[in-house]
């Protein structure tokens, strides 16, 4: 659908998959005026399809919208477009087979006005789009090697830090880079004002398990994308009767509590990867492992807890899913 200043959102429309026109002078193109989600749906063993929490996603949209000057499309619109592309491509969502195939569904909002200044543009496209995914990392559930980076960070607290906006995953790229360099399945970015504290991974949230059952992740910093995933493991968490604290987790005191077996496990947790075990952490410093370096219980039965309410084999008794078909 399209919005512009004068007639705000036009109806929406489905259309075949395929290259868009768009002017060699769209906004986006020049000042990456552009926002987008990742969800998934679903299937489950009665062959109906659901999403999971979807006005979070409705929300961090409307939120990352006012951060970049775009205009808010309402959580009912939201819906109804990720409800129709479903209805439309439900025979790509993949059948339960054990495995943990879902159709990934990426709505995204950029300016598409055709004009050179820098400013807000009052032409806006919006669009949603739906891939079959598998496994995140090509390895499976199997612990990750996760690489500091003290030369990169990811996005600016005060700038677009928290706006799920193109730009941000732009600046992410040079640090995937290293890490990739160095060995590692993943980069950990530190907070960009301190560059002392941790945020987070290029596309997941990170946690930590205590030896006496505490679990923390670093208090949203302004740089930190505020996960529904992550939000769900703190409920989730706190059920089971874990004390949880959000609060700002020094890279070296973490590293320090990992090496002296305070910290028993780590996971790095998103919509994509869903909750993946990290089991060694490098930077120009060292190397150190999480425990014995394999997958954490609580970690793996986290896992299999939120993975069983998205496929519909444990009751949502928090009213997380919603049906698409
Ligand atoms: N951080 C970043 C930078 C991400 O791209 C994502 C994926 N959207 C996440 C965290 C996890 O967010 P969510 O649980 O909502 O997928």
């Amino acid at each position: 659908t399209r919005w512009t200043s004068e007639s705000g959102w036009a109806e929406g429309e489905l259309i075949p998959f395929g290259p868009l026109s768009l002017s060699p002078a769209a906004a986006v193109l020049h000042y990456a005026q552009e926002i987008f989600e990742g969800m998934k749906a679903f299937r489950h063993a009665d062959g109906s399809v659901w999403t999971f929490r979807p006005e979070k996603n409705a929300e961090r949209l409307q939120r990352s919208a006012r951060r970049l000057a775009l205009p808010e499309l309402s959580t009912e619109d939201f819906l109804a477009s990720v409800k129709a592309l479903v209805a439309a491509d439900e025979p790509w969502v993949p059948a339960v087979d054990g495995d943990e195939a879902s159709l990934y569904l990426r709505p995204f909002m950029f300016a598409s006005e055709e004009f050179l200044g820098v400013r807000a543009a009052q032409t806006v496209d919006y669009y949603v789009i739906a891939s079959p995914a598998g496994n995140y990392f090509p390895r499976g559930v199997q612990p990750l090697v996760v690489w500091i980076t003290d030369t990169f960070a990811r996005a600016g607290a005060g700038g677009t830090g928290a706006a799920k906006c193109g730009g941000n995953y732009a600046s992410s790229l040079l640090g995937k880079r290293e890490a990739a360099q160095h060995g590692a399945d993943e980069v950990l970015f530190l907070d960009s004002e301190s560059h002392t504290a941790i945020d987070e991974l290029s596309g997941m949230n990170v946690f930590a398990v205590t030896k006496d059952g505490r679990v923390e992740t670093p208090v949203l910093s302004g740089s930190i994308l505020e996960g529904v995933t992550r939000d769900s493991i703190l409920r989730l968490a706190a059920d089971r009767g874990y004390q949880v604290s959000e609060e700002r987790l020094i890279a070296a005191e973490l590293l320090e509590r990992v090496a002296s077996g305070e910290i028993v496990e780590m996971f790095a947790c998103g919509t994509a990867a869903v909750i993946t075990p990290i089991g060694e952490f490098r930077s120009a410093d060292g190397t150190w492992t999480v425990r014995d370096g394999g997958s954490g219980e609580l970690t793996l039965s986290l896992r299999e807890e939120l993975t069983g309410i998205q496929y519909g084999r444990v009751e949502d008794r928090y009213g997380w899913l919603t049906r698409l078909v």
